[in-house]
C-alpha cells in the first residue's frame, strides 16, 4: 500500500520553501516597496519548547512543540496548533504564513500562526494526551491572549484538546478565559457549527466555482468528487456535499481508501470510522492507495489530508477538472504549473479552507461579547463571506489573467502590505 502522506517522504521537501515560492509569484503583480515585500516574507517570531509529559506506567518523555507568528499586521495572530509526527519549524512556519495570507483574503482582522507538537496522538491516551496539551499550553502562556493570539485545532487535535487549553489558561491567570482558544466545545463557549465549519466552506466556494465551468451542467447527482483525507475536514465536506446531493465515489484517510463508481454513503463511512477508528478493512468499494486515489475519474478533487499530496511526480496523473483544497498547502507550486497547463482549475487552500478560521472569528466575537448565535446564524454568515471572498478572487484572477492561488495571493498581501503602510515600521 502507498501511502500518499508519508511523513518521511514529506519531510525531505521543504514546505515553507514552497509557501514563499506562492509569494514570490503573487508580488510580481504588485506594486508595492520593497522593504515591505521583505518584510512579510519573515515570520515575526518562532518559538521552541521542549517539555517532558509523564506517560502512564510512570516513565516522563520529552517532546518537542512550536509556536510561530508569522504576522501580528492586521490584528492578534491566529491559527490552529496540530499534534503530528511531520511537525518540524519548516512546516509550522509556512502554515502560520498561510494563516497571514487566509485571514487576510477572508477579511478577518487577524495576523497569521500556528503551532504543533511532534507527536502521534494516536500512540496516547487520553490521559497522556492531556498532560500533554496542558504542559504544551502552559509553555505558550507568555505568547498567548485573546488580544495576542488565539489558537485553534488542526490535524490531530479538536474540541477536548482545546478544552484543555482554555482550563490551563483559565487556571493560571485565575478566572475562566473563553476567548484564549477557538473551535472549543459549546458548552463552555465554543460557537455552533465550527466543528463542520471548514468542510461546509469547501463546499460553499467549490459550488461557487462550479457556477462558473462551462462543463458544469447545474446536477450535483452527476458531478463526481474524490475527498482525500476523512479527517474533521475531509469528512464534513463530504458529508456536506451528499447531503446536497453531490456523488461522492472515492475517499482515503492514512491508511488507504475506497472507490466505488456509483457513489459512496459518507453516513455509513463515518459510522464505520467511529468504530474502527480508520477507513482501513471497510468493504463499501474498491480498496485503492493515496496515491490510487489521487488519479482516479472525477470531477472535483478535495484533496483534505495534508501538505505536500500533488506534486511534479504525479500531478499529470489528475484526472479531476477542479480541485478544491481543504487542506493546507497540498499543490506544490510546480503541480500547480502541470495543472495550470491541463487546464485544470485549482481553488487553493487559503480561500476553500477557510471556513475554519471564520467561524472561529465568529466564536471569537460571541466570547468577546458573551452573546452567542444560533447555528442558522452562523452558517448565513459563512455563506456570505465565503462566496464574497470568491467572487472577490474570482475577479482578481480575470483582472489580472492569474491562476486562482496568485489571485488569493495577491489580494492578501495587498491587504497586509496596505496595512503595514500605514502602521509604517517601529521605532
Ligand atoms: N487550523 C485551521 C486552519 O488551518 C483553523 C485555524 C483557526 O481557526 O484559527 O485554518
Amino acid at each position: 500500500m502507498v501511502v500518499a502522506y508519508n511523513h518521511a517522504q514529506r519531510a525531505k521537501t521543504s514546505v515553507y520553501a514552497d509557501a514563499l515560492e506562492q509569494y514570490n509569484r503573487a508580488v510580481n503583480y504588485l506594486n508595492i516597496d520593497d522593504a515591505l515585500i521583505d518584510f512579510m516574507r519573515y515570520p515575526r517570531r518562532e518559538f521552541t519548547v521542549n517539555f517532558p509529559v509523564r506517560r502512564d506506567n510512570g516513565s516522563v518523555e520529552m517532546f518537542t512543540g512550536y509556536r510561530v507568528h508569522h504576522s501580528t499586521v492586521l490584528g492578534p495572530s491566529k491559527g490552529g496548533i496540530r499534534y503530528s509526527l511531520a511537525v518540524d519549524l519548516d512546516e509550522v512556519r509556512a502554515l502560520a504564513m498561510w494563516m497571514t495570507w487566509k485571514c487576510a483574503l477572508v477579511g478577518l482582522p487577524y495576523g497569521g500562526a500556528k503551532g504543533g507538537v511532534v507527536v502521534d496522538p494516536k500512540k496516547m491516551s487520553q490521559g497522556e494526551l492531556e498532560r500533554l496539551t496542558r504542559r504544551y499550553a502552559a509553555e505558550l502562556i507568555p505568547l498567548i491572549s485573546p488580544h495576542a493570539d488565539i489558537p485553534a485545532p488542526d490535524m490531530g487535535t479538536n474540541g477536548q484538546t482545546m478544552a484543555w487549553f482554555m482550563d490551563t489558561y483559565s487556571m493560571t491567570v485565575g478566572y475562566s478565559v473563553p476567548a484564549i482558544v477557538t473551535g472549543k466545545p459549546v458548552i463552555i463557549g465554543g460557537s455552533q457549527g465550527r466543528v463542520e465549519a471548514t468542510g461546509r466552506g469547501t463546499i460553499v466556494v467549490m459550488i461557487e466555482a462550479l457556477k462558473g465551468r462551462s462543463w458544469w451542467k447545474s446536477i450535483p447527482g452527476e458531478t463526481r468528487l474524490i475527498v482525500q483525507g476523512f479527517g474533521n475536514v475531509g469528512a464534513n465536506a463530504a458529508e456536506y456535499a451528499q447531503t446536497l446531493g453531490f456523488k461522492i465515489v472515492g475517499v482515503s484517510d492514512v491508511s488507504g481508501g475506497v472507490y466505488n463508481p456509483d457513489g459512496l454513503d459518507i453516513h455509513s463511512l463515518r459510522e464505520y470510522v467511529d468504530r474502527n477508528g480508520t477507513l482501513e478493512g471497510s468493504d463499501f468499494g474498491e480498496s485503492v492507495s493515496n496515491e490510487e486515489l489521487l488519479a482516479l475519474p472525477c470531477d472535483v478533487l478535495i484533496p483534505a489530508a495534508m501538505e505536500g499530496q500533488i506534486t511534479r511526480h504525479n500531478a499529470h496523473l489528475v484526472k479531476a477538472k477542479m480541485i478544491v483544497e481543504g487542506a493546507n498547502g497540498p499543490t506544490t507550486p510546480e503541480a500547480d504549473d502541470i495543472l495550470n497547463d491541463m487546464g485544470v482549475f485549482v481553488v487553493p487552500d487559503i480561500l476553500a479552507n477557510a471556513g475554519g478560521v471564520v467561524v472561529s472569528y465568529f466564536e471569537w466575537v460571541q466570547d468577546l461579547q458573551s452573546f452567542f448565535w444560533d447555528t442558522e446564524e452562523v452558517f448565513r454568515q459563512l455563506q456570505r463571506k465565503m462566496a464574497q471572498s470568491y467572487y472577490a478572487t474570482e475577479s482578481t484572477a480575470d483582472k489580472h489573467k492569474v491562476p486562482m492561488r496568485i489571485a488569493a495571493q495577491i489580494l492578501a498581501i495587498r491587504r497586509v502590505a496596505d496595512a503595514l503602510k500605514t502602521r509604517g515600521f517601529y521605532p
